[in-house]
């Protein structure tokens, strides 16, 4: 179990990492609400216990970047005896539980397992805000609307594929005829589909559009640049 712990109270910060490294988590620790935000960037977290008065950029400022990035990382969030607003302010803000200062060390284990086992009882995590009503398992192959299988030939799918992982970004005609030919070479079943010709590009376009009517997302062509796939409502 990964955990970061965002705390510029130096002696309690010492404290919780030797604490929860006893108890099984591995700890990296943030001084200030700044390396906070770097660390949950770049990292991946089951979980992160986040101080609410922090300096460089405060606790509450810090998830609610978070939330934007991470929807699904449990934060739980730690606030001073008298800080009812702040307490308020940080399950508003998308925390999934707080502790008040000063805590014993068991309680803020148990809250921490208790959210852990919450998170992995899920499903499924949640879907990026920007997917509309679009599933896509790449492991699977799978693509669905509202539950509803899309049948997608496997061109469509690179084609998909590609728009997707670069999704609200123009993709160059040039980055689909290479994501083609890229699957043609490593067998990806498009044989029958004739050759990864640019001009073949508009014509599965229009197929992919029709098929994703209804999935809350749109590609939009981006004259002489390419194509971008971006949520309906982004409007232009
Ligand atoms: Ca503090």
């Amino acid at each position: 179990m990964n955990l970061l712990l965002a705390e510029d109270d130096a002696i309690l910060a010492d404290a919780l990492t030797a604490q929860l490294q006893q108890a099984g988590f591995c700890v990296e620790h943030a001084p200030n609400g700044a390396v906070a935000e770097y660390l949950m960037q770049k990292r991946d977290y089951d979980a992160a216990v986040l101080d609410i008065g922090l300096p460089m950029v405060d606790g509450l400022t810090v998830l609610k970047h978070v939330r934007k990035d991470k929807p699904a990382l449990p934060v739980l969030v730690l606030t001073a005896l008298d800080g009812l607003d702040d307490r308020v302010a940080g399950l508003n803000a998308g925390a999934d539980d707080y502790l008040t200062k000063p805590f014993d060390f068991p309680e803020l284990e148990a809250r921490l397992r208790a959210l852990l086992r919450r998170t992995r009882a899920q499903p499924a995590p949640t879907p990026p805000a920007d997917m509309g009503r679009l599933a896509f398992d790449r492991d699977a192959r799978r693509a669905s609307i509202d539950g509803q299988l899309l049948e997608l030939s496997p061109r469509e799918w690179e084609l998909l594929d590609l728009l997707l992982s670069q999704r609200n970004k123009v993709v160059q005609k040039e980055q689909i005829t290479a994501a083609w030919a890229a699957a043609d070479r490593t067998g990806g079943g498009a044989a029958g589909e004739g050759t990864a010709a640019p001009g073949m590009i508009e014509v599965y376009i229009h197929r992919l559009r029709r098929k994703l009517e209804g999935s809350g997302l749109v590609i939009r062509t981006v004259r002489g640049l390419g194509y971008l796939l971006e949520p309906e409502a982004a409007g232009r």
